[in-house]
């Protein structure tokens, strides 16, 4: 039986953590990415890996379904994560949070409307610049929204700017950099010291050794 599981999300954060993984002498035995299976075994006979959505990881690690995790820090600011530990920027995955608009778009009269899967984010941010605002919820292809008359801004992840420019948008306002980041659950961090302990070190030396390379 696994004693260390691990909850990742496919694409980028699986893509860039499998890496580091690797020099931690921690390997999975099948591509996820060609998989429908949830739960794999890996090459370190104490460690499994689920995979599940980035939105769900902070879930699994704070309730200790999963002892560890890999999640953005736009996901864990959005969640609270309150309940875990976040020992290390893993420094993949990097994006910014940013509020985007229609290129050259007006000044908008009145409330403005923002559309966004982030809306806890969304609202501290502007809850701080003392706007009010109307936030409305989607669940993906934030873009959209203005183009159709949803919304008048979206806050979002930026990384080149492309998919915003190609959908007639630009970036207007930083929110937050983002990165990935470890989150370890509070009770495996004591309990399972012996095995997360030295984990997190060697994650800390493939990701120090990556950032001089
Ligand atoms: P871009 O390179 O700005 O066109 O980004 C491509 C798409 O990937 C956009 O929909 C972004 O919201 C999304 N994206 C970019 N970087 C990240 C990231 N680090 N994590 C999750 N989604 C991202």
């Amino acid at each position: 039986m696994s004693r260390l599981t691990i909850a990742l999300s496919k694409g980028r954060i699986l893509k860039d953590t499998l890496p580091l993984l690797r020099e931690a002498g921690i390997e999975l035995l099948e591509d996820p990415e060609k998989s429908r299976k949830l739960i794999f075994p890996t090459t370190h006979p104490e460690v499994q890996i689920v995979i599940i959505r980035a939105t769900d990881v902070p879930t699994y690690v704070e309730n200790g379904a999963a002892d560890l995790g890999v999640a953005g820090k736009d996901v864990l600011m959005e969640h609270g994560a309150a309940g875990v530990y976040e020992p290390l920027d893993l420094d993949i995955a990097k994006c910014r949070l940013m509020v985007a608009g229609p290129i050259h778009a007006p000044r908008v009269d009145g409330r403005l409307r923002v559309a966004t899967k982030f809306v806890n984010l969304t609202r501290q941010f502007y809850a701080a610049k003392g706007e009010q605002v109307e936030v409305i919820k989607l669940y993906g292809s934030m873009e959209l929204a203005p183009l159709m008359g949803l919304a008048d801004r979206i806050v979002d992840v930026v990384d080149t700017g492309k998919t915003l420019k190609e959908n007639g948008l630009e970036p207007m306002e930083l929110i937050a950099h983002v990165s990935s980041r470890l989150i370890v659950n509070k009770a495996s961090f004591k309990r399972k010291a012996d095995l997360v302990q030295p984990l997190i070190q060697q994650l800390s030396d493939a990701v120090s050794r990556k950032r001089v390379s």
